[in-house]
C-alpha cells in the first residue's frame, strides 16, 4: 500500500476502507487500478480511475459535482449526492448515492458496472469476489479473414488483437476436406469471418465461438498437399498457408486441349416466332428460311461427326436474345453460330457475309447490327438487358479478346466454304457489335446467307437445293475449323 493510500485511510470515513480494484483490459493488454472505498458490504469506485483505465474523456464540472464521462460513444453523467446515473439522457438508479471524496466522485461498484454493462460497454465483467474488473470494449480478438490466391497454394490471414500461444493453436484436415483452426481463447467476430470472400483453394468459410475457443473451419478444393500456420506479429496475424503441388505442364496441357475440344456447337436460328426477321418481296421471311438452313446444318453435324448439337430454336418460336446466348453457355458450347439473312434498302446488294462481334461501329455494320438488335424491342423482359448490361460488357470484353482469333479464324473459313458453293458475291469477313453474340462464350459468330431484299436471291433462297447448299458450306467450314483446331492442339 503506499503512502497517498493510508494518508486516505485517515482522512476518509472511518467505517470505510481505501482498496483498489484490479482492472483487467484486454484490448489494451494492461492492467490498471482503480481505488476503491470498501465499506462492509458495498464498495464505492473512483470515477476518475474508471475512466482513465478506459483511457476515455472526462469532463468536469467541479462547481455543480458533477462528472460526464465520454465511454464508448455515449455520455455518461455522474453527479455528487443522487443515486441516478444519466446514459444519453436515459436515467438509471443505482443503489446508493454517488459520495464525493478528495475531488474525486466515487460511485456504487456493483450497480455501477452492471448499469454499464448492460446500457454502454457489453464487455464489462467485474467479479466481485475478486475485486477485479475486466473489460473488453473491442470484445473480438479474432476479427478477420483474408484469403490470397499464389501459383502453388492459398495464403489466409486472419487477424487477431493480439498474440496467441502457439500451443493455444492447433490445426487439422478432416476426411471430408474441412481444414480447422483452433484457437483457445480466442474471440471470434464470427459474423465477420463467415462473410469473408473465398479464393483459391478455399470453397467455404465457416466460424463458430465454441466456449473458451474460437474455431474457424475451411472447405477446401482437392489437391492441397500439406498445410501449415504460424503467427506474425506488427500486425497480429495467424497465417495459414495450404500448398498446392504445381500442375504439371503436361497435365495442364491435358486440360487445355480437353477445355478446347470441339464436341458440343451451338446452332442459333435467328429470329422466330413474333419476330419475323427481315422479309422479302415475295413475302419470304428470314425466321423460316434461317431455321431450314440451321437444322440442315445441325442434322449434317449429327449424322456426320460426333459433336453434340444443340439449338436454341428448332420451332417457330420467340426467344429473346439474351436467352440464346445463355443456352449456349449452360449447354457448355464450343462454337456458337448464329445463322441469319440480310436486308438492304438497295435491291442490288446480294451476297453472304460473316460476322464477328465487335464493338468497334463503322456505318455499314450498324446499320445490319441494329435491325438484328431490334428484336430487343420485341421482348418482354427488357430488364434483363438493363441487368445484365454490366456483366454482359464485361463477358463480351472478355470473350471478344480471348476468342476473337477463333471466331476471326471460323468466320474466313465459312466465308470460303461459301464461296465454293455460292454464285453470289463473297463480301467477306466482317465486325459488329451483335448483341446476341455479346454473351457467349466460345468463339461465334453471324452468317448473313443472303440478301432477301434481292428478288434473286429471294428466289434462290425460297429454293430447299440453294438452302442446302449454304448448309453444306457451313457444315464443312465447321468440320475444316474442327481438324485445323485439333491439328493445332496435337503439335503442343
Ligand atoms: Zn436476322
Amino acid at each position: 500500500m503506499t503512502i497517498t493510500k493510508t494518508i486516505s485511510i485517515i482522512i476518509f470515513l472511518t467505517a470505510s476502507l481505501l482498496a483498489d480494484i484490479k482492472v483487467v483490459n484486454s484490448s489494451v493488454g494492461k492492467n490498471s487500478y482503480i481505488k476503491t472505498l470498501k465499506g462492509e458490504k458495498k464498495s464505492f469506485v473512483s470515477t476518475r480511475d474508471f475512466v482513465s483505465s478506459l483511457s476515455s474523456r472526462l469532463y468536469e464540472n467541479a462547481e455543480r459535482k458533477k462528472l460526464v464521462l465520454y465511454i464508448s460513444g455515449k455520455r455518461i453523467k455522474v453527479s455528487a449526492g443522487t443515486s441516478f446515473l444519466i446514459i444519453d439522457d436515459v436515467p438509471y438508479q443505482m443503489v446508493d448515492a454517488v459520495q464525493e471524496y478528495n475531488g474525486d466522485l466515487y460511485v456504487p461498484a456493483e450497480s455501477f458496472f452492471d448499469i454499464l454493462r448492460k446500457s454502454a460497454i457489453p464487455g464489462l465483467r467485474y467479479d466481485k469476489r475478486k475485486e477485479v474488473l475486466e473489460f473488453d470494449i473491442i470484445r473480438y480478438n479474432v476479427r478477420e479473414l483474408n484469403i490470397e490466391e499464389k501459383s502453388n497454394g492459398t495464403i489466409i490471414r486472419i487477424n487477431t488483437q493480439k498474440s496467441f500461444s502457439d500451443r493455444d493453436i492447433s490445426s487439422f484436415i478432416n476426411k471430408h476436406g474441412w481444414f480447422y483452426l483452433t484457437i483457445v481463447g480466442g474471440i471470434v467476430d464470427t459474423s465477420t469471418l463467415n462473410k469473408s470472400l473465398t479464393r483459391g483453394v478455399v470453397r467455404k468459410i465457416e466460424s463458430d465461438q465454441i466456449n473458451e475457443t474460437a474455431q474457424i473451419a475451411l472447405k477446401l478444393r482437392k489437391g492441397v498437399i500439406s498445410h501449415e500456420w504460424y503467427q506474425s506479429h506488427d500486425p497480429n496475424e495467424i497465417v495459414i498457408t495450404l500448398r498446392t503441388a504445381l500442375e504439371s505442364n503436361t497435365k495442364r496441357l491435358k486440360n487445355v486441349k480437353e477445355r478446347w475440344r470441339l464436341d458440343t456447337i451451338v446452332l442459333d436460328a435467328g429470329h422466330g416466332g413474333k419476330d419475323p426477321g427481315t422479309s422479302g418481296k415475295y413475302g419470304t421471311k428470314e425466321k423460316d428460311i434461317v431455321l431450314d438452313i440451321t437444322k440442315r446444318v445441325g442434322r449434317l453435324l449429327e449424322k456426320k461427326t460426333g459433336i453434340k448439337v444443340v439449338y436454341t430454336r428448332t420451332e417457330d418460336i420467340f426467344i429473346p436474345l439474351w436467352k440464346r446466348t445463355q443456352i449456349a453457355n449452360e449447354a457448355g458450347g464450343k462454337l456458337f453460330v448464329s445463322i441469319h439473312i440480310n436486308s438492304n434498302p438497295n435491291r442490288k446488294v446480294k451476297g453472304f457475309e460473316t460476322y464477328l462481334h465487335s464493338h468497334d461501329k463503322t456505318a455499314k455494320a450498324i446499320e445490319v447490327a441494329s435491325r438484328e438488335n431490334a428484336v430487343i424491342e420485341l421482348e418482354d423482359k427488357k430488364v434483363n438487358y438493363e441487368k445484365l448490361s454490366m456483366e454482359r460488357k464485361i463477358t463480351a470484353t472478355m470473350a471478344s479478346s480471348m476468342f476473337l482469333k477463333e471466331s476471326e479464324a471460323l468466320a474466313a473459313v465459312i466465308q470460303e466454304e461459301l464461296d465454293k458453293v455460292l454464285t453470289v458475291p463473297n463480301r467477306g469477313v466482317k465486325q459488329a457489335g451483335f448483341y446476341v453474340l455479346s454473351g457467349a462464350s466460345m468463339p461465334c459468330v453471324l452468317i448473313e446467307g443472303g440478301f432477301v431484299s434481292n428478288p434473286s436471291e429471294e428466289k434462290n433462297l425460297k429454293s430447299p437445293s440453294y438452302r442446302k447448299k449454304i448448309a453444306n458450306g457451313i457444315y464443312k467450314a465447321i468440320i475444316k475449323f474442327k481438324s485445323s483446331r485439333e491439328k493445332i492442339l496435337a503439335e503442343e
